[in-house]
């Protein structure tokens, strides 16, 4: 049986469609980054190709599943270095589609990253939405549904995906890594334990937790050190865990009224604000990241000592 944590509530409503014989033809999973919706669709796609309905892993349909073989699903998605999904492959998608199953009753296509359709793509997959053969099922993985236009979002059964709790993330998380690494992991993925994958590498682990360790109160943080670090691994470290790790120790005080003024709290706001827009920049503006790092945790820092 495949053990998924945190999308019951998915799973039971594509149960209950199974039961019922009242399958809808397009499912949209979505919800934020690193939560495991591709993981989602695979184990509603295995309930589908399942001789118990169940996903039991033991059946000739697992079997053929965890192979890799079963003739009647493909997954589709952004292939390596495109920009996105191509009309071509809506069309190779919608034609498997019309098949009838070979070895189950139904044809299963996961497309995956379904906000990187481009607009030809996205026409001629509606017109496929507006016309499903019998027994086919798209199941749809994106971050991101308001990038895929109304009249797709329309046809299609909307299941938005949560983050998932705490003990759900540790659970994800305890085989991949270990435990000096956890704690760090579970506060950094914020519910999304695809984001800290980057943490089974140790090196990236340890460098993250003395960034942790030098920001954690950021009005006496020594600047020199923190130079150091961002010359050293800004390089290697995901940034957008190093903002996370920065910002969350600043989060409840975020929260509460403040003593010191407006203008001292709205100069901590903007450089939160500026923090977060750092790694987007750093990619579409090609900022050099360390300097640029720096000077961000400098204004913030700034900031911080006259709001208190
Ligand atoms: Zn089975």
């Amino acid at each position: 049986m495949i053990e998924l944590l945190g999308h019951q509530a998915v799973e039971e409503r594509f149960a209950d469609a199974m039961r019922r014989n009242h399958m809808h033809h397009a499912w949209l999973l979505h919800g934020v980054r690193g939560i495991g919706k591709f993981a989602l669709a695979e184990k509603l796609a295995a309930m589908l190709m399942c001789e118990t309905h169940s996903a039991c892993g033991v059946c000739h349909g697992c079997q053929m599943l965890n192979a890799g073989s079963h003739p009647d699903l493909i997954s589709v998605g952004l292939e390596e270095k495109k920009r996105d999904i191509s009309i071509a492959q809506v069309r190779e998608m919608l034609g498997f589609l019309s098949l009838s199953g070979a070895e189950s009753e139904n044809r299963v296509v996961i497309l995956d990253d379904a906000d990187r359709l481009n607009h030809q793509a996205a026409n001629a997959l509606l017109k496929g939405l507006e016309e499903p053969s019998p027994g086919s099922v798209l199941l749809m993985v994106c971050a991101d549904a308001m990038k895929l236009p109304a009249t797709v979002r329309s046809r299609c059964l909307m299941q938005h995906c949560s983050p998932l709790t705490e003990d759900d993330v540790r659970s994800v998380l305890a085989s991949r890594l270990d435990a000096e690494t956890i704690g760090l992991a579970v506060q950094l993925a914020d519910g999304c334990p695809g984001s800290v994958r980057c943490l089974e590498d140790s090196s990236v682990a340890k460098a993250l937790a003395e960034w942790q360790r030098l920001v954690e109160d950021l009005s006496q943080a020594d600047i020199g050190k923190i130079d150091n670090w961002c010359r050293s691994n800004v390089a290697t470290v995901p940034h957008e865990l190093i903002i996370r790790a920065l910002l969350q120790p600043l989060y409840p005080r975020l929260q509460q009224p403040q003593s010191s003024g407006f203008e001292a709290f709205e100069a901590v706001h903007l450089a939160v604000k500026a923090c977060l827009r750092w790694p987007g920049e750093v990619i579409r503006q090609s900022l050099r990241a360390a300097p640029t790092l720096l000077s961000n945790v400098l204004e913030l820092r700034a900031a911080l000592r006259t709001s208190t």
